[in-house]
Order: C-alpha cells, then structure tokens, then sequence
C-alpha cells in the first residue's frame, strides 16, 4: 500500500512540476497518464493472482508490486495449514491402522447406536459390510434377540457371549460396549469359540474321568464292605482268594488310568525338543517281553526289525507309543492269533514301525474316533483286559511331536495293521552299523 501511495505522489508531484513548467493541462495530463498505467499494471498482477488462485498449492506469482506483501503471508499460511493437515492425516491413518492390527473386533456406535466404522475383524466376526452397513442401526444388522437387549442397557458391566451362525459353522463372541466421546460407543468383539471349545473338552475330559475311576471304586467299596460284614468263616479261602483278585484287578485298572493321565499330561506339558537317537528295537525288545507276558502264550509273534535303525526322539514316549501299539494288538486278537512287528527304513528313507495283528478289527466307521480319549469301540472289551482308552490318544500326541504320521487299516474279523511313519530327517542308523 505504501508503494501505491508513494507511486501516486511521484506522479502528483511530476505533474505538478511540469504543469509549473509547462501549463497546468499538461501537468493534470501527466498525472492522468501515470494513474492509467498504476491502474493497468494493477490489473495485469491481478490477472496473474486470479490464475495463481486457481492453483493455490503453487508458490504465488513474483513481482506482483504491492500484493506481494499480501500475498507472501497468505502463502505462508496456507503451506503450514497444508502441512498440519497431511500431519493429522498421517496420525489418523496411523491410528486406523493401529485399530485394524487388533485381535479384537472393534467398531463405533453413533449415539443413535448407527454404525460409524468397524475394523476388519469386527466385520469379519459380525458379517458385516462396512461400506453397505454404515450409517445402519446395529440393531437391525446384528439382528439377535440377546444383542438387542444387551444393547438397549443403560451401562455395560459385563460382556455379553454370543453364539452366532448356523448347526455346522456356530461361532462364539464376547461383546462388550462401552460408552465414549460425545454420546458415542465404542464395541469390542472377540472370537471365544475356540476357548470354548477347549472349555468344552476340559468339561468332557474331567466328566469322562471322574466316571472312569468311579466304576472300579464302587466295585472295591463294595467288595471291601462286603468282606468286612461278613464273618470271618463265611468264606472259603478260594471265595477270599477270587474277591482279592477282582479287588487287584480293578486297582489296577485305577492305576493304569493314573499312569496314562500322568503320561497325557506330561506330553501337553513338556515342551518339544528334538531329542537323541534312540534305538527303536531295543523298546520293541523290551515291549515284546511285556505283550507275551500279556499273551500268555496264546498268541504267535513274528518279528522283522532293523536293529541299526534309530530315531531322533525322546525314549520315553517312544517305548510307550511302541507299547501301546503291541499290547493292543494282543488284547484284541483272540488266543491262536497271529501279531507281526516290523521296523523297517522305508525306499523314501522313511522309517516305518507296525504293528499287524489277525484280530477283532474295526468297522471303517469307528477309525477316524480311536485316537479321541475314551473312545472305544467295545467298552466290556477295554475293560476287561485293562483298558484305559487312552492308549491311542498318547500314541497319537507321541507321533505328533515326532513329526510322525499314524496310520490305521483295518478289517472287521480279518485284523488291523498300525502304522507310525517317522520322517526322514528323523531317521539316523546306529553307529556301529
Ligand atoms: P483301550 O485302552 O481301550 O485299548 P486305546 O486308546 O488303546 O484304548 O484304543 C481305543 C480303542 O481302539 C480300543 O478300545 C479298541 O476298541 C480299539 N483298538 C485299538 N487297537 C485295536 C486293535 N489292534 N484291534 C482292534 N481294535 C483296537
């Protein structure tokens, strides 16, 4: 402004002067003159400052006389508002972000309970459309009597568990809402199905054997107050004799079951390690001696083992995955029958361990359940010869951290054949080989 008012000075005082010079005209001529050409230099900066304004985002036009000064702060504005904004953009963008990284479900709720914004896992977890579903009422998206109710609370004290979807695929979610902000909330969702599940299992496992140890406690309670009502002589010695033996039988069962829970829990328990070589034959030796004491002669065993094959393992949980299978195949193979065991590399270089028996077999049905814990397929059968039901179940969790598969084939009343296949890196031949 101060350029202007100094520029119109120069010209009034030329003016002047050459009015005092020349005549007045010609004075108020040049003055006239010098304003026409202030004004079109004027319009011409203007025009370059309305073209500037088109494309703000530019640094504005040099030179434009008095509107630099205008201009240079306004510029300057506008660059630290620019940056302030792509600064809040980054922080939002980060904070979306952070939102969509969590576990959990996460979505706002206006005050109305319409929904603003969901991060994936809630729409995932819900069924939601995020694009089609915002600006709905949750209430009608999430359309469960339950929710509904749950929703219409005043405050939120506690989540609320969910069982969505239909017979073959339910979901289970924990929702909690929660008030923020201006009105606003905030609902947290979280998949529970597989807690519950195990929940579940935990149940099953401890019903299954609490029922388990009741059947041979009530036996022996019963036997023990039977013998101790009865008068000494009551019985013969053979009577005595046979009642101990039934008392034995069923505290073996008990211990049996103890032994195997012990065996379950220490293999969920101890970690995985990779193990030493361990030389399958020798626990194949030793479970032998242990499947023909059970046999008691009524069975014929026939052996091809590799005695310089070893695998990289733990011995413990070998020799019992090895014993599982042999005495197995003795309990359920009727007296006359025939029981194969080999252990043999495999032309993959494989190692394979087997256990085939002439005995009972299994309907095709029943295979896929008989390493689930307390299944079997004839309870009187298990029980009878010590059964725990859980043999199977260890063999297979055994395998599993040998990286081993366990394979089972079978025909009812021809026999069954067990497979474990160890893999070749976890084969090793013995050293004196
Ligand atoms: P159990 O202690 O009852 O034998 P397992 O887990 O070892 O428990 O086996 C589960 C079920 O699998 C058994 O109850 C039996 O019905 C069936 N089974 C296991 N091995 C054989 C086999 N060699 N022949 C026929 N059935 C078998």
């Amino acid at each position: 402004m101060n350029k202007t008012l100094v520029s119109i000075a120069l010209w009034a005082l030329g003016g002047w002067l050459l009015g005092a010079w020349l005549g007045a005209a010609t004075g108020w001529a040049l003055l006239a003159l010098g304003l026409l050409a202030m004004v079109l230099v004027s319009g011409l900066q203007l025009s370059r400052i309305a073209r500037w304004v088109r494309n703000i985002d530019d640094p504005p036009p040099p030179s434009v006389g008095p509107w630099d000064e205008i201009l240079a702060p306004i510029y300057r504005k506008l660059k630290q508002n620019r940056l302030e904004l792509q600064e809040r953009a980054r922080n939002f963008q980060r904070a979306l972000l952070a939102a969509e990284a969590l576990p959990d479900g996460a979505l706002t709720l206006s005050p109305d309970k319409t929904l603003l914004w969901c991060n994936q896992t809630a729409a995932e977890h819900l069924g939601l459309n995020p694009h089609q579903d915002r600006g709905h009422s949750i209430l009608n998206v999430l359309r469960a009597p339950e929710f509904a109710h749950y929703a219409r609370q005043d405050h939120w004290d506690k989540p609320l568990v969910l069982h969505l979807g239909h017979a073959d695929h339910t979901r289970t979610l924990m929702l909690h809402l929660a008030p923020y902000g201006a009105g606003q909330f905030l609902m947290v969702t979280r998949d529970i199905t597989q807690i519950e599940r195990l929940e579940n299992t935990r149940k099953d496992f401890v019903a299954n054997v609490s029922h388990e140890m009741r059947t041979p406690l009530t036996v022996l309670s019963g036997f023990i107050e039977t013998l101790h009502d009865m008068p000494d002589d009551a019985l013969t010695p053979e009577q005595r004799q046979h009642y101990l033996q039934l008392m034995a039988h069923q505290a073996h069962n008990m211990q049996a079951l103890v032994a195997d829970l012990l065996t379950l829990s220490s293999l969920e328990t101890t970690p995985n390690q990779p193990g030493a070589p361990v030389a399958l034959a020798a626990l194949i030796q030793t479970a032998l001696t242990q499947s023909q004491a059970l046999s008691n002669g009524q069975h014929h065993f026939a052996l091809q083992v590799d005695d310089t094959l070893q695998i990289l393992g733990q011995e413990s949980e070998l020799a019992s995955a090895v014993g599982n299978l042999m005495t197995n195949a003795v309990r359920y193979t009727p007296a006359g029958g025939t029981i194969t065991i080999r252990w043999a590399r495999q032309a993959d270089a494989s190692a394979c361990y087997q256990v085939q028996d002439t005995g009972i077999g299994i309907a095709s049905g029943d295979i896929p359940r008989l390493t689930e814990r307390f299944f079997r397929v004839n309870r009187g059968r298990s029980r009878a010869t010590g059964g725990t039901g859980l043999g199977l179940a260890i063999t297979k969790h055994v395998a599993l951290r040998h990286e081993a598969t366990l394979d089972i084939e079978s025909t009812p009343g021809a026999g069954s054949t067990f497979s474990l296949h160890f893999p070749a890196d976890r084969v090793c031949a013995h050293k004196n080989s």
